[in-house]
């Protein structure tokens, strides 16, 4: 199995979705091909909430081929279901209704960092950037700077992902309070809506679509 010509490294907190993403615009093939590749069916399994529907084994060992990424880095950032209705992440363990399908994203990292999609951003109690203090986009709508309190229970969840999910291979101290934050979370709120897609406009010239005449660009929005 050939490693690809170009292999981006992956940042910190990069989902796998995105750096396959990424990693196939800049090999100049479509994602599609890519996951194939892997021996995946599409490239939506490497979605947070899909990480279980494939054999995580023989995953690891052709993505770090093809990527040369270490595979502890690979699986530090796979999602495993757990018990019942609980999916364990970065050593946390969260009710499956706590993963969005789609990721919100912050507008400020994606002018710094264009086509990066964070995994925190998978996540619905990470409303708003820690880093920029901006709330993650959904919609169209200027998106307004967020007030941050202190002691407010969802500001302390999301500085602690944000350190958490940051920091792969590397389970911190921070990781057993988390997980008491996150299960003192209300959990029959309303989800909040997440079933806008993400801009794949930005990940994925639409020219470069055109290529492959057999995709959709609907096929990498839910
Ligand atoms: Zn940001």
């Amino acid at each position: 199995m050939k490693p690809y010509l170009i292999r981006p490294p992956i940042g910190p907190s990069e989902s796998l979705y995105g750096h396959l993403l990424r990693s196939a615009e800049a090999n100049l093939v479509s994602p599609l091909r890519v996951s194939h590749r892997l021996q995946l069916m599409h490239p939506h399994q490497l979605k947070p909430a899909n990480h279980a529907t494939f054999v995580t084994g023989n995953f690891v060992e052709n993505y770090h081929r093809r990527f040369k990424i270490e595979q502890k880095t690979i699986r530090s950032k796979l999602a495993t279901k757990a018990c019942s209705d609980k999916i364990s992440w970065h050593g946390l363990l969260f009710d499956s209704s706590l993963i969005r399908s789609t990721p919100r994203i912050c507008p400020i990292c994606q002018q710094a960092t264009p086509n990066l999609i964070k995994d925190q951003w998978y996540l619905e109690p990470y409303i708003f950037c820690h880093e920029h203090i901006y709330e993650l986009a959904i919609h169209d709508h200027p998106q307004m700077p967020l007030a941050l309190h202190s002691r407010d229970m969802i500001s302390e969840v999301i500085i602690a992902l944000d350190e958490i999910f940051s920091s792969p291979n590397f389970l911190n101290k921070r990781v057993n309070e988390t997980q008491n934050l996150i299960d003192s979370l209300p959990l029959h709120r309303q989800k909040l809506d997440s079933s806008v897609a993400t801009e794949l406009s930005s990940l994925w010239p639409m020219k470069q679509f055109t290529l492959f005449s057999n995709m959709n660009l609907r096929n990498f929005s839910s």
